[in-house]
């Protein structure tokens, strides 16, 4: 391997002390610790697993938490209405309700439902418009964390060609946006591609950042990359593996071994993008609560 290994276990980390300080300075001006809703609705385990550490996640930041938990078949109008209770509530600077939704609910109503002062998931349409418009608003964690990881490594973004692989409204979309936006973490040319894209590698060689956010183990191999290239694997695929104690292991898009070779830096799966999600969702809603204060 000859590209750096961008940390982002250790970048969470320090972001996540960044947070811990800021929520302890609000408090210690007299003003309420951040506060963050989650609602979670029935019991899929990877959704009960990932609410958890945001709720520990939390705790470990010195915020208010309010964990909602909801049974499967909760009606829409039941779901509404404890959105609007966060809404409501002045303790709580931010709500997350956990996706995927039971199909009889419409994940759209809900997400328009919180309010875009709340919304430090980033989701609703207000603020993909703000993101889009380049006006203050809350941008999608996970691409946020991406931005995070660029900078704090040092990676210029400024007059380079980014390609983004991955067009949805959670990642691909946002991330673009954030990389075409102007100024710091910003000001690349951006390429964005998806399923339909003609000849992906072709594309892909081009890119001095390479971000996959795709969905399919090992989808970008070294061929792929252009030398010196910076690749950031969003992906979170399960691949079978028999020899773990869980049958399986966690892999990103990139075939990593073969990309490491080729790149300049890349991040690791798990241990790259994944932490930095977290860590944005407690930036944003300590951000949240800062505005609260400053009106
Ligand atoms: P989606 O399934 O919503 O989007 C996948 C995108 O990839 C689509 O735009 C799709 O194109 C495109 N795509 C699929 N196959 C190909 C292909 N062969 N060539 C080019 N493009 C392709 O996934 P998400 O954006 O929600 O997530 C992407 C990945 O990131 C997943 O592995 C997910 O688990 C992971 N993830 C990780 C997070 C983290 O915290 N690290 C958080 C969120 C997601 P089209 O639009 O044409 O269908």
């Amino acid at each position: 391997m000859s590209a750096k290994l961008i940390d982002g276990k250790k970048i969470a980390a320090e972001v996540r002390e960044e947070v811990r300080l800021g929520a302890a300075e609000l408090v210690a001006k007299g003003h309420a610790a951040p506060g963050l809703g989650v609602i979670l609705v029935g019991d899929n385990p990877a959704s009960k697993a990932y609410v958890g550490s945001k709720t520990k996640a939390c705790k470990e930041a010195g915020f208010h938490s309010v964990q909602i938990d909801l049974p499967g078949d909760v009606s829409e109008a039941g779901l509404l209405a404890e959105v609007q209770r966060l809404n409501n509530d002045p303790a709580i600077h931010g709500i997350l309700v956990q996706l995927p939704l039971p199909a009889h609910i419409s994940e759209r109503r809900v997400i328009e439902t919180i309010s875009p002062d709340k919304d430090v998931d980033g989701l609703t349409t207000i603020s993909a418009g703000r993101l889009a418009s380049g006006i203050p608003g809350f941008v999608p964690c996970t691409p946020l964390g991406v931005q995070q990881l660029l900078i704090r490594s040092g990676i210029k973004t400024a007059g380079v060609h980014a390609v983004v692989v991955g067009r949805s409204n959670l990642v691909g979309k946002p991330m673009a946006q954030l990389l075409v936006n102007k100024g710091k973490g910003g000001d690349a040319t951006v390429t964005v591609c998806h399923s339909r894209t003609a000849d992906l590698g072709a594309v892909c060689r081009q890119a001095d950042i390479l971000v996959a956010a795709i969905g399919k183990a090992h989808a970008i191999t070294a061929d792929m990359i252009k030398p010196g290239a910076t690749v950031i694997d969003v992906g979170i695929n399960k691949l079978e593996d028999p020899s773990t104690p869980k049958g399986y292991r966690l892999t990103g898009d990139v075939e990593f071994d073969g990309a490491a070779a080729v790149a300049g830096a890349i991040t690791p799966v798990p241990g790259g993008v994944g932490p930095m999600t977290i860590a944005m969702l407690l930036s944003n809603t300590l951000e949240s609560a800062i505005r609260r204060v400053q009106g």
